[in-house]
């Protein structure tokens, strides 16, 4: 954060104020991710942003460590009670939040009061390796799909707040005005909506998003669920994000769509691999395939995820990768004849919304460099429920044999640094600790309100 930054940073916080002012707006919400994948906020009024948007807004960093009880667990690299960081918002990703009338929001870059970016600034990391993708001539779009579940009344039980069968029409007939008020305030926040849908379990919807760059789409997963959250309680509902929202039930997934470009060309599609992957493409998925335990700690990253990744409910619990298979960790997906060239994408169905997005993806362009570099070359795919075979694993069942995965991975240590291995690691220690001995109901209950 050189002294030009913080002249571009307050010239954009000009502008944004007056015509924040404009629409109204009296406070601006500065959201970042912590290691648990809790959105926390610090808020300006209006008439301050400009001073955050060049000095930042102060903030401790022992939200590294904090755990998704808000307990603190402490670590090599964070944990303490001494320090401070500055939150920076980014203005280039204001967006006004209708469904909270009076408040905008934006994402924060965390930086020192040296003005260096945090090591463990998972924005700051993601916007690292998209740098480190692009110095190869390459770069990622991304979408997160977002599934959730809703449910009547502000207890912390939960009811489904809508009754008919899985994907029907009566659940959007039943929710019609919620659901067109949580189109209309993500129209209203610029994002681009491609469907919305019920979802299998009860109360459950989906949205999905366009494609953008990575770190946009992370931004995007964030100010989707923010919104969503806004318009549930405007309709006295509850919405929840959580992995697994009652124990016995289909969970919540955040599938990532990946796909890499070159040059303006998807690397997904048009080479003489398998179902038209280039070698670049081949390479790029196998990175991520050959990593999938070690991914999950950042992508399935809570207790509760492992109560969802179970096979038969769709969460893709296999290490495979397979042509629109939604059992398969990796969904590979061409597209329709005529449009391959731009809708082929690779879909990690296997992650969640406990992650932090930027975390998530930073560490998936991570694995997908490696790949490239070595080259990788991608199994067979696997084309039937992998349930009826004996050859393909499982991905870890439980969030310790994750971590241990994660710490071993040379290539994401590289990648990440020192300090987000060890406190990733500290902080998944803390959580399973946390719910040492509870039953899967408890462990459901505890983390249902938090993501
Ligand atoms: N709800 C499923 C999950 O936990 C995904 C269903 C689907 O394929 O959209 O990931
Ligand atoms: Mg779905």
């Amino acid at each position: 954060m050189d002294q030009q930054e913080r002249t571009r940073r307050a010239a954009a916080a000009r502008q944004a104020t007056g015509e924040l002012a404009a629409k109204d707006v009296t406070g601006v919400a500065v959201t970042w991710i912590d290691t648990s994948g809790v959105t926390r906020v610090k808020a300006v009024p209006l008439s301050r942003l400009e001073h955050a948007a060049a000095w930042g807004i102060g903030m401790s960093p022992v939200f590294d460590a904090f755990l998704l009880d808000d307990s603190i667990v402490s670590g090599r690299f964070a944990g303490g009670p001494v320090g401070d960081l500055r939150l920076h918002p980014d203005l280039d990703r204001l967006a006004v939040l209708t469904a909270l009338p009076g408040w905008a929001w934006a994402p924060a870059d965390r930086y020192d009061q040296e003005g260096d970016p945090h090591p463990l600034d998972a924005r700051g990391l993601a916007t690292r390796e998209a740098d480190r993708l692009a110095a190869e001539g390459m770069a990622v779009k991304a979408a997160f799909e977002v599934e959730w579940a809703v449910s009547v009344g502000g207890g912390d039980d939960f009811t489904p707040a809508c009754a008919g069968p899985a994907y029907g029409m009566t659940r959007l007939t039943e929710r019609s005005g919620y659901l067109r008020d949580v189109l209309q305030a993500l129209s209203a926040a610029g994002v681009g909506v491609e469907q919305i849908h019920p979802e299998y379990a009860a109360g459950q919807y989906e949205v999905s998003v366009a494609a953008e760059d990575a770190v946009g789409a992370a931004d995007t997963f964030v100010l989707v669920r923010e919104t969503i959250r806004a318009v549930s309680q405007n309709h006295d509902l509850r919405a929840t994000f959580s992995p697994k929202v009652l124990a016995g039930g289909v969970g919540n997934g955040a599938h990532v769509h990946l796909s890499l470009w070159r040059d303006g060309a998807n690397l997904m599609a048009g080479g003489e691999g398998r179902y038209g992957l280039t070698s670049a493409g081949e390479g790029f998925t196998a990175g991520i395939l050959s990593r999938l335990p070690a991914l999950l700690a950042v992508g399935a990253p809570s207790v509760v995820s492992y109560l969802r990744l179970v096979p038969s409910h769709w969460a893709g619990a296999y290490a495979c990768w397979g042509l629109e298979n939604r059992e398969a960790a990796l969904r590979f997906f061409t597209g329709s004849v005529g449009n391959r060239s731009q809708a082929a994408n690779l879909e990690v169905k296997c992650f969640d919304a406990a992650a932090n997005p930027y975390l998530a993806i930073a560490a998936l362009m991570a694995a997908g460099r490696a790949g490239l570099a070595e080259d990788g070359t991608l199994p067979e795919p696997v084309d039937v429920d992998p349930v009826s075979r004996d050859d393909v694993t499982p991905l870890p069942s439980s969030l310790g044999a994750a971590v241990e995965a994660f710490e071993a991975d040379a290539a994401l240590r590289e990648a990440l640094g020192e300090a987000v291995i060890d406190t990733v690691a500290v902080v998944r220690r803390g959580e399973i600790a946390l719910f040492d001995g509870m039953e899967p109901e408890e462990i459901a209950a505890r983390t249902r309100w938090k993501h």
